[in-house]
């Protein structure tokens, strides 16, 4: 008699679950959630497995490109691999949102570094979290003419590029940072391809000489 009650509560739970899940992705809060599960309970349970499946596939199989640190299935991704970049440039991105914006663009030609993040004490991001030993170490192993610094023109952002930027400098690089037509407090991913376009083109070398602050 227990049956039928233990039942609905066992539904109730999986969905709950699922709505729980769900949660994880941005903007995605309690009522979104339980909307996204129902929907795919009532109207889409092909949809429901084969986004299932993708995101097993995904997470076991998706890793850090040993060059550039951006997701990649081998060991090394198809941009570092590909004879037709210019390896005299490196461009250094936070995300690998912000590369596939810039390759949108088709502005850029060169080679990249994705440091997955900015600088955030906050949250415990530092150098090493953004991957800075193996940026360093491409700094000294290959023969770049130009470090461009596309990271996003908010405060982190720039903090982030000084450093960056300093590390390119104790190299003996030559350091840009993109500045023209990109909106302060914006994000790159977001921005148009013609925007990107001429905020790459007019980027200008940094300073980072006179210490702290360097406009
Ligand atoms: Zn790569």
């Amino acid at each position: 008699m227990n049956a039928r009650d233990t039942g609905v509560r066992e539904t109730l739970s999986s969905l709950d679950e699922l709505a729980r899940a769900l949660r994880c992705l941005p903007g995605v809060g309690p009522k979104a959630a339980q909307r996204m599960a129902l929907h795919l309970l009532q109207h889409d349970r092909d949809g429901a497995q084969r986004l299932a499946h993708a995101l097993v596939d995904a997470t076991r199989v998706v890793r850090h490109c040993e060059r550039c640190n951006t997701f990649t299935e081998g060991s090394v991704c198809a941009l570092c691999r590909s004879p037709r970049r210019d390896a005299t440039q490196l461009c250094v991105v936070e995300t690998p949102a912000d590369l596939l914006a810039i390759e949108q663009s088709g502005a850029y030609r060169g080679a990249y570094f994705v440091l997955m993040g900015h600088l955030s004490p906050i949250d415990g991001i530092g150098p090493a979290e953004l991957g800075l030993p193996l940026l360093e170490q491409r700094f000294s192993a290959e023969r770049f003419e130009e470090i461009v610094l596309a990271t996003s023109v908010t405060v982190e952002g720039d903090a982030t590029a000084h450093l960056v930027a300093a590390l390119a400098h104790k190299h003996g690089l030559k350091a840009s940072r993109i500045a023209y037509g990109v909106p302060v407090g914006g994000e790159l991913e977001y921005i148009d391809g013609g925007t990107l376009a001429r905020a790459l083109s007019g980027r200008r070398q940094i300073d980072t000489s006179s210490g702290e602050g360097g406009r």
